[in-house]
């Protein structure tokens, strides 16, 4: 069977990492398994979805290192839902009802005061055809409603194992809205349908929309997929992500330095029986992710976690991954390399290599925290060319000439040499920096 899986966000708000979760897993799943991976906007939704966030998601999954093989918009599909639409009023399974919303609420009042469950009591389908008539001529539009067979719908889920769901339990669903626009429990099924999906991994918020839609993909002549209901993420203090709040959005995560690798790994094995770890590549995670070992608790995580995730990601870098990064932000050429090995352990993000950059092959005015000392030091430097051996054969010729050691030894050169408290090994920097600066800094020049 030919793998086949999509990712359906509505382009309703910007994407968070807990939405990352459900792409990445499908992306994963498609990679493992050589196929194929869509991307479908489900929108629908006229009033809530906009282009500019569908962009976004788009230039978000693209940062994540997600790369669709398709993508496609509902709203351009609309054909299709009316052919199934039409398929199921030919086969009395979708049925028009002219109730208002507060009609409605009215009811679900009244089923609850009397202690039963708010059922949609199906009333629309005992209306005869005059009484129809009739409504329609006070103006009503109808919405739809799929009528539900009253049985036990199950399946093997790929995370949950065996579920099942009673329908008798449950509203017949809207499927089409009074405006003639619809709902993304039948488009979603059609689509499905459609684009010969094998696979729909999604949150475990979908678990009873899965039962319809089942329902849904038996009445169109489809065949279902396999399902897998994933947990959902939390935050630390176990709140619900929003995508109308922004918060943890990939984009403000992309903006503040963090690694998309970092947030790939936590977003697809937090709240799995798998330890949460550093990844050099997509590929590399595709091979620890398994759908079998994601738990039924939440999925709770900490932004902490992220940013400590995200240095480790960063510090395990070969210069071959950051190097188009880091041409970006002005570091390239002969010594960029070595550079990077010097400097990626002291990262928290990418950025930050600028400050080092300035250090190795930019102009700096050094401190000088103890003039003699220094004076000193200068009239020691070894002879060229220097390695990352050079600074320890200068550091014990200074240390058994002026009996200085540790943090007195140390840190006035690092200071003259980097103007920095602290940073990267000095074995690493000082062939980076040569001679010449290191002469100049300290003889208290800017250089
Ligand atoms: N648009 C739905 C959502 O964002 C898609 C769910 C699904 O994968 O079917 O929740």
């Amino acid at each position: 069977m030919t793998v086949r899986v999509r990712f359906a966000p509505s382009p309703t708000g910007r994407i968070h990492i807990g939405n990352a979760r459900p792409a990445l897993l499908n992306y994963l799943f498609a990679l493992q398994r050589q196929g194929r991976f869509v991307l479908r906007f489900d929108d629908t939704d006229l009033e809530r979805s906009r282009e500019e966030f569908a962009r976004s998601i788009e230039v978000d999954l693209a940062w994540l290192g997600v790369r669709p093989d398709l993508t496609l918009r509902q709203s351009q599909r609309l054909a299709l839902y009316d052919a199934a639409a039409e398929k199921l009023k030919a086969a009395g399974r979708l049925y028009p009802c002219y109730e208002s919303p507060e009609e409605l609420d009215r009811r679900r009042k009244r089923q609850l005061a009397r202690g039963a469950p708010p059922v949609y009591d199906r009333s629309a389908l005992a209306l005869s055809e005059a009484e129809r008539h009739a409504l329609a001529a006070e103006g009503r539009r109808p919405h739809w409603r799929f009528k539900l067979a009253s049985k036990i719908v199950a399946w093997d889920d790929l995370v949950r194992g065996k579920c099942h769901i009673d329908c008798a339990s449950l509203s017949d669903p809207v499927l089409v809205r009074g405006d003639g626009t619809y709902l993304y429990t039948l488009t979603s099924a059609v689509d499905d349908i459609a684009l010969e999906i094998s696979h729909v991994i999604r949150g475990e918020d979908h678990v009873t929309n899965t039962a319809v839609q089942i329902q849904i993909f038996e009445a169109l002549g489809g065949a279902a997929p396999v399902f897998a209901h994933h947990n959902l993420l939390t935050t630390a203090s176990g709140e619900g992500l929003s995508k109308r709040s922004g918060h943890l959005s990939l984009t403000e995560l992309r903006e503040s330095g963090c690694e998309a690798l970092a947030v790939a790994a936590l977003a697809v094995l937090t709240g799995s029986s798998d330890a949460v770890r550093p990844v050099a590549s997509l590929s590399e995670l595709a091979g620890l992710f398994d759908l079998a070992h994601i738990s039924r608790n939440a999925a709770r995580f900490d932004a902490a976690d992220l940013r400590a995730l995200s240095a480790r990601t960063l510090h395990a870098m070969e210069f071959s991954a950051v190097a188009a990064r880091l041409r970006e932000i002005g570091i390239d050429g002969a010594a960029a390399p070595a550079f990077w090995t010097a400097v990626r352990g002291n990262l928290p993000v990418l950025a930050d290599a600028k400050i080092w950059w300035q250090v190795v092959a930019g102009t700096l005015t050094p401190v000088i925290e103890d003039a003699g000392f220094i004076a000193q030091a200068k009239t020691l430097l070894p002879p060229g060319p220097w390695d990352t051996a050079t600074w320890k054969s200068w550091t014990e010729a200074l240390k058994t000439i002026t009996g200085r050691k540790g943090k007195t030894l140390y840190h006035p050169l690092r200071l003259a040499l980097t103007g920095h408290e602290s940073g990267p090994e000095l074995a690493q920097l000082l062939p980076l920096i040569g001679p010449a600066k290191t002469a100049a800094r300290l003889s208290g020049f800017s250089a």
